[in-house]
């Protein structure tokens, strides 16, 4: 992934001299250099800005530098905002203001008018936040001390939420094929998507995915099944179904780093000239942090990339995820989440392992190689970008991933298990109810204040389904941003 830094720009005025204006630098200094030592990405300071031009410079900047994922602005002093209006108003990237200060506490003995002047973020940042609000700009707000550690971790989620819309305005998507035939869901409007999200997404024939499968080498798939052993258990005899696996995997990724790809989708409608669906081989490349979609699904195959490059560095875990079936017993109600192949092996509690089984959807000559596992437990989360026509929404829902409470010695495929939230049933009333697709990126490491800030910045509708959530409170919220959202 790219090297992202942002960028921390103070908000002051010429009216209070030197002295204080060298105070404050110093100050925005020391703090972005000790935050950064613990935030996830780099925060640089830039400037205590004293003037329009000077707010206008730095947001150009910030406009045009690709490095730059984002500003972070915070009012030591006050800093009449009517200078920061032609600056925030030409402002391209995500915006996140921190209401902080400097000390701790108010010192007893120390505290008097020059105290005062010099520490006054408490009215700054107010004057700072009207004219945002006036604004009407997408932004996020954080209050607290800068050292706190809660403060820091909800600054570090905005930031990997920031990358993720970074990384969708670079999104590049290869379809093999178009989507599985008369399903509604999959589809959606790409000049909308390229327009919302940045993601240009295009298709490639099968044809020539073919043709570079055959331009792979036998030494190339040695080096690839290497890798694969190192990582993984072989539970099969056939060899051969694995290199399979392997030439389709080098296939694909040669073709996605030509065009500057980082996510994927095909279908097994077509797979002409194909022995197997690609399993083991898009298992390995989700690993390797590419996205993907079955059945041409393009907005999850983008959003499982945009959410594996924001939840970096956790434990990995965002994945392709469709909810199959559902065990419904009274006090152990779970769903099963599966595919027919296609499991990122980054869910995986223990060391995957290869198996090749006979697959009966589709046109697979040959049984295709797959990677079989059990998802991890630990709280999650689902989400599902759907197309409402006119506008894009994202709907996240909590989930509690529990070991899989049977064994299902003859299920072919990686699972994973959980219940929702508010439970079971109320939770599968609220998830359809709002539309929300079989297809997920399931993550542990993203949040769902992480997905809230994302769509806040790509302006798209956001639906949280949490513990509090009710079928009846959910309608009513969606009657009411359906008008909001046609309105807008
Ligand atoms: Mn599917």
């Amino acid at each position: 992934m790219k090297k992202y830094t942002f960028w921390f720009v103070v908000g002051s005025q010429l009216l209070y001299g030197d002295e204080v204006l060298r105070t404050v630098d110093a100050r925005a200094r020391e703090m972005a250099e000790e935050m950064s030592r613990e935030l996830p990405f780099p925060l640089e300071y830039k400037v205590t800005a004293k003037s329009a031009a000077e707010i206008s410079d730095i947001v150009r900047e910030a406009n045009f530098d690709p490095a730059c994922a984002g500003i972070i602005t915070w009012c030591h002093t006050f800093s009449p905002s009517k200078m920061w209006i032609g600056g925030l108003a030409s402002l391209q990237k995500p915006y996140c203001h921190l209401a902080t200060q400097y000390n701790l506490e108010i010192p007893n003995d120390e505290i008097d008018m020059d105290f005062m002047n010099l520490n006054q973020a408490a009215h700054g940042d107010r004057e700072h936040g009207f004219i945002a609000a006036r604004l009407r700009m997408p932004r996020k707000v954080i209050a607290g001390h800068w050292q706190n550690g809660e403060v820091r971790r909800r600054l570090g989620d905005w930031m990997r939420a920031a990358v993720g819309v970074a990384v969708s305005r670079d999104m590049k998507v290869m379809r093999f094929g178009d989507n599985m035939r008369e399903v509604a869901v999959t589809e959606g409007d790409k000049v909308e998507a390229q327009l919302r999200l940045g993601w240009q997404v295009n298709t490639w024939a099968v044809g020539d995915l073919v043709r570079e499968m055959n331009a792979v080498t036998e030494a190339e798939i040695d080096g690839l099944m290497e890798t694969y052993l190192a990582a993984y258990d072989v539970a099969c005899d056939n060899m051969n179904a694995i290199r399979y696996q392997a030439r389709e995997e080098i296939a694909i990724r040669r073709m996605m780093e030509r065009e500057g790809c980082t996510a994927f989708t095909n279908t097994f409608q077509d797979l002409y000239g194909m022995e197997q669906l690609p399993g083991l081989a898009s298992q390995h490349l989700m690993a390797e942090g590419f996205g993907y979609g079955g059945e041409g699904d393009w907005k999850v195959s983008a959003m499982t990339a945009i959410m594996k490059a924001m939840g970096e560095g956790g434990n990995g875990a965002s994945a392709f995820m469709e909810d199959y079936t559902y065990h419904l017993a009274e006090g152990q109600e779970y769903s099963l989440g599966a595919h027919m192949l296609e499991v990122c092996p980054s869910l995986a509690a223990d060391r995957p392992r290869i198996e090749c089984h006979h697959l009966g959807i589709g046109m697979n000559e040959k049984d295709p190689a797959r990677l079989v596992f059990e998802g991890k437990e630990g709280p999650a989360i689902v989400v599902s970008l759907v197309d409402m026509g006119g506008r894009f929404r994202l709907i996240c829902q909590d989930i509690n991933c529990v070991k899989p409470i049977l064994p299902m010695p003859n299920l072919p495929v990686a699972r994973v298990m959980w219940r929702a939230e508010p439970d079971l049933a109320r939770g599968i009333e609220c998830w359809v109810i709002a539309g929300g697709a079989h297809h997920t990126v399931l993550s542990y490491d993203v949040s769902a204040e992480m997905m809230r800030d994302f769509a806040r910045m790509m302006d798209i509708e956001f639906v949280h389904i949490n513990k509090d959530t009710t079928p009846e409170s959910l309608e009513k919220d969606l009657l009411l941003a359906d008008i909001a959202w046609k309105l807008k």
